[in-house]
């Protein structure tokens, strides 16, 4: 996967995606990230890549062409023109199917706004899709482009190790991810649930499944409404809250 990130600061976006499990992915070459600087696709003299609003009011707009001049210049290195993502309060609120969904191309070209954000024109005749990482404003994209980068980046084959797999993570299936323990098993007098260390992996695994079903009942009630549930999902929800009730 290609990901092109377009940005007043580049050097912000480098500093976080060069690091970590994305740093080395990137050397690993299972993906490969570029931050471009939009300034250097404003020509004229003072490089404006802003103007003010037409119609009045505070604040500044991004402007058409040096945003049309970065994207169509990246076309130009992509194998397939890429999925172009505006970063927007505006848009769908981001979640786990969101990126599985976008995981699957390629190439996906982030922008990032500023300011006011940017004119009409480019998201109406260059973007795919606005995508915003909640309901509040902040004061430019790259933060939300790198939420989007990290979530999307981690999906790519190569990326996480076989140890660091997503597929048993929180929302991937619906679900939230069940309670994990590390050393000591015994904590300030505060035990490990002795079934994860039985060795007895059938045992494990359903432990793992009721638990991943009651964290997210009790957490995000929500997300069990929209489920289908199976009988044996009922039982263990009913069994499990009227053990609170009694208690
Ligand atoms: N005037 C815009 C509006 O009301 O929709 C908000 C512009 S905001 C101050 C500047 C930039 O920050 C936006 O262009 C966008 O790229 C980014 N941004 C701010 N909040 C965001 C959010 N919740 N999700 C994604 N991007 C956001």
């Amino acid at each position: 996967m290609r990901i092109d990130l377009i940005t007043l600061f580049p050097e912000m976006c480098e500093a976080v995606l060069n690091e970590s499990i994305i740093g080395r992915a990137q050397k690993s070459g299972a993906i490969e990230v570029f931050c471009h600087q939009l300034r250097d696709f404003a020509f004229d003299k003072h490089k404006r890549v802003d103007d003010t609003v037409y119609g009045g009011g505070m604040g500044m707009l991004m402007k058409c062409e040096p945003i049309a001049l970065c994207f169509e210049d990246i076309c130009k290195k992509c194998d397939t023109k890429p999925h172009f993502v505006y970063m927007s309060p505006q848009g769908a609120t981001l979640n786990q199917e969101k990126i599985k969904e976008l995981a699957e191309y390629d190439n996906v070209c982030v922008l990032a706004g500023h300011y006011e954000g940017v004119d009409q024109r480019v998201i109406d005749e260059l973007v795919d899709e606005e995508i915003s990482i909640g309901d509040y404003v902040l004061t430019g994209g790259e933060l939300p482009a790198l939420v989007f980068i990290d979530a999307l980046a981690r999906m790519a084959p190569g990326v996480l190790s076989n140890n660091e797999c997503f597929t048993e993570e929180s929302h991937f299936n619906g679900l939230l991810e069940y309670p994990q323990y590390t050393k000591p098993q015994d904590w300030r007098g505060i035990k490990v649930p002795p079934v994860l260390y039985s060795g007895d992996h059938g045992k494990v695994d359903q432990w793992r499944y009721e638990h991943s079903l009651i964290n997210t009942a009790v957490k995000r009630p929500d997300m069990i409404e929209k489920r289908e549930l199976s009988q044996r999902d009922r039982e263990i929800l009913d069994g499990y809250f009227n053990e609170e009730k009694a208690k």
